[in-house]
This record gives structure tokens, C-alpha cells and sequence, in this order.
């Protein structure tokens, strides 16, 4: 392992966020322990404890509940006990867009925990015939500055708790009923069999490794056997590159690892991927070479994004195999989806194809993402929420409000 395990930097410290006065805590997104400790509080025997902890746990996150009232096997006076103390309430939806194609994008609003307002991010689901895969948020905006990213130009307003991730899952199940007594809405995309949510990528808004402890609780709350019960090879974390915690993601957490990397060369990369500037691509690469359990049953995802005339060219391709050689890896090609205001280009079709074909011959699986919801700004690298553009909604009042003054 050649990076370093140190902790975060300081810009990069994790923050939890505070609950608002009056907010009750939610048992949602607290590990076993967390929840047992919860129950301490509100004096639970300590001989219950334990047995208490493993039927709340089996209600919230294998039947769904959302009320403590529906926790039949616990006594009706702990039950209200429980309510008096605790919520099992879901982020409010704001919106629900269907796209053509059958993707969904819900956007969900939080308690501002310190952000001064409310805040809002995007959760988008994905079906396809095996399988129906959430893209989740990690953060409120995003402090990276991916120059191809929309995600990018909405600044950092704060991280989401693990309960405020895992509360993405447990919406995305409510909507598509994907819980037991449940109803699937008529006519929704899902796949024709198995789960709903077969998968989860840590892919919508936000750097993952920027709020490692509460990405790590949520998903291992995700991929506990007797709740949620993803497997962790259905779990893929998704990093621009922060090297000094992908092994610690690797060990603590364990779940796929994917990569954005969108260049070869360390000078395009600091454009398309700032952060590169800091871990450049070769030390990006040998922390990729040492990610626990590396093996080609358990290959790393490149994420490439196509853009036409800057990063697609031939010689790339051939680049992109030879940095890559050694490391059991896929490599997802994403042809460039626009949004408002933005430079970039899609590559052509034929460009994208031959790329494709080079990296495929060097035995590397090289699928060309198929842009889903488009439609409705739901595709990757287009997830923007209001919390961004209230804001500049606020300083045109404001800046309209001082014109006035200055008449
Ligand atoms: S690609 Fe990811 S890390 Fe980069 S700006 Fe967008 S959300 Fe942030």
C-alpha cells in the first residue's frame, strides 16, 4: 500500500451536522450500537436491550415502518415510548420526475443542521432489466470543481448524515414498493424480478470520501444481512480521487470502488478533475493497486467521461491501457451529458465506439453508458439541487434590492 492511512486533511474534516432544537433524534441511520445506546437513554432494561435493538432494526430496515406504532411484536407501552422519544420520519420529497425512460429523480429536502436553511439534493433511480440501481447523495453541493460537472458549480453547503443517506434508500423503496406489503405504482420501470433496488451507487452529489464516517454507517447499515441486506458487491462507492481514503474505504467499508478519472494526462486532469492537483494520476493509480481485495472477480470502475476533442482521442485510449495495466479494472465510458451553460461536447458516436474498441482488445471490459434521463437532468454530472439556485435567486432580490437603494 503506498498511501498513506492518515485522516483526513483539515479542509476535509467531518462534520456532524447538529439537530435543530425541538427535532427529535431518528433511530434511522444509527448503528446497532447507536440505536442500543438511544434506548440506554430513555431507560430501557440493559437485559432488553439487546433484544430490543434487533426488533427495531428488523422493522425499520427489512419491513419499512415508519411509525413506531406499527412495531407489533413490541409491547404497546414501549412502543409509545419509543414514539414519544424518537422519529422514523423520511426526508420530505419535494419533487418526483419520471423520465421517459422510465428513470426517477426524487428531490429531497433536510433540516438545515447547521446549513442556516433547509437543504435539498437529487436521488435518481436507474432500472434495467436485472436490476434497479440508486445513485445517492453524499453531500449537499460539492467542494470539488469537476469543470464538466453540474454537481460542481453548486458550492458545498454541508455533508448528509448517515440517517440522511440512508434516507435516500429507504424513499427510493417507499416509492417503488419495494418493501413486504408494499405496492409497486402502476406502471413504473422497475425489473421484472428480484429487488427493486438491487444496487446502490454512491454517485449523485457530492465526494463520498469527503464524509467518510457517515458514508461508512450508511452503508454498512445498507449492506447489513438482516436489514436492507445489499450485498457489498452490489455497493459501489464512487471517488474523483481522494487517495488518502480509498484504503481505509477498502478496509472499513469494503464495498466496489469506481473511479472517476476522465483523463490520461496529469495536465488535462487538473482541468477536469481538480483535485487531481493534489493526487495526481500516478499516486491516484497505486492507491488503486493496493485497494483490499482487489482481484478480477472484484475489479476496480474507471469512469470516463466522453468529451469530444479533448479527452477521446486515440492515443488517450491507448494511454488509458497502458496506466491502467495491472490493475483488474472496468472501464465505463459515459458519453458527455450537457446541461445549461455549459462548454463541453459529447464526443461522436464513431469516436466513441473506436475508443471503446481499443480498450476493449487490451482485454478490458469497456461498456458505453447508455445516458439515462436525460430528459430530466438526471444523468450523471447533472444533478444540481435548489438549495444552489435559491441562492441565486436570493442575491438577484438582493442585488435588485441595493440598485433601488442606489437610485
Ligand atoms: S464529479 Fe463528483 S466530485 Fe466532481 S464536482 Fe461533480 S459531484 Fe463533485
Amino acid at each position: 500500500m503506498t498511501a498513506p492511512l492518515a485522516a483526513a486533511p483539515a479542509a476535509e474534516a467531518i462534520q456532524k451536522p447538529p439537530r435543530g432544537a425541538g427535532e427529535k433524534p431518528s433511530l434511522v441511520g444509527l448503528s446497532r450500537a447507536g440505536i442500543g445506546a438511544e434506548l440506554a437513554a430513555i431507560g430501557v432494561e440493559p437485559k432488553q436491550i439487546r433484544m430490543r435493538t434487533a426488533q427495531i432494526w428488523n422493522w425499520i430496515y427489512a419491513r419499512g415502518v415508519t411509525d413506531f406504532g406499527d412495531m407489533l411484536n413490541v409491547s404497546k407501552d414501549m412502543r409509545a415510548t419509543l414514539a414519544d422519544a424518537f422519529t422514523l420520519a423520511r426526508p420530505e420529497i419535494v419533487a418526483e420526475q419520471v423520465s421517459e425512460d422510465g428513470t426517477r429523480k426524487w428531490l429531497m429536502r433536510f433540516p438545515p443542521r447547521g446549513a442556516g436553511r433547509p437543504v435539498e439534493i437529487e436521488t435518481v433511480y436507474i432500472p434495467e432489466i436485472g436490476r434497479g440501481t440508486l445513485c445517492v447523495s453524499s453531500q449537499v453541493g460539492c467542494t470539488l470543481t469537476c469543470s464538466f460537472c453540474h454537481t460542481g458549480t453548486q458550492k458545498l453547503v454541508r455533508n448528509l448524515t448517515a440517517e440522511e443517506i440512508v434516507g435516500q434508500i429507504l424513499v427510493a423503496r417507499d416509492r417503488l414498493g419495494d418493501f413486504p406489503d408494499k405496492s409497486t405504482p402502476v406502471g413504473a420501470a422497475v425489473p421484472s424480478e428480484g429487488r427493486l433496488v438491487s444496487n446502490i451507487v454512491m454517485m449523485g452529489m457530492g465526494e463520498p470520501l469527503y464524509n467518510f464516517d457517515n458514508v461508512k454507517e450508511a452503508l454498512l447499515i445498507a449492506s447489513d444481512g438482516e436489514g436492507l441486506s445489499l450485498s457489498k458487491r452490489r455497493i459501489t462507492l464512487s471517488t474523483s480521487g481522494v487517495v488518502p481514503m480509498i484504503p481505509r474505504a477498502g478496509e472499513e467499508i469494503g464495498s466496489m470502488l469506481a473511479i472517476s478519472l476522465h483523463a490520461v494526462r496529469d495536465d488535462l486532469r487538473d482541468i477536469l478533475v481538480p483535485l487531481n492537483k493534489k493526487y495526481p494520476i500516478a499516486e491516484l493509480l497505486d492507491a488503486c493497486r493496493a485497494y483490499p481485495g482487489l482481484s478480477n472477480a472484484r475489479r476496480i470502475t474507471f469512469e470516463y467521461v466522453m468529451l469530444k476533442d479533448i479527452n477521446d482521442s486515440a492515443a488517450d485510449a491507448r494511454e488509458l491501457v497502458r496506466l491502467l495495466r495491472g490493475i483488474p479494472a472496468k472501464i465505463n465510458l459515459i458519453p458527455f451529458n450537457p446541461w445549461p451553460g455549459v462548454n463541453y461536447q459529447c464526443s461522436d458516436w464513431e469516436t466513441i465506439e473506436a475508443f471503446s474498441d481499443i480498450v476493449n482488445r487490451a482485454g478490458y471490459a469497456s461498456p458505453i453508458r447508455t445516458p439515462r434521463g436525460r430528459d430530466i437532468l438526471a444523468a450523471c454530472g447533472q444533478l444540481k439541487s435548489e438549495s444552489e439556485r435559491m441562492r441565486a435567486r436570493e442575491r438577484l432580490a438582493l442585488e435588485a434590492m441595493m440598485a433601488d437603494s442606489e437610485d
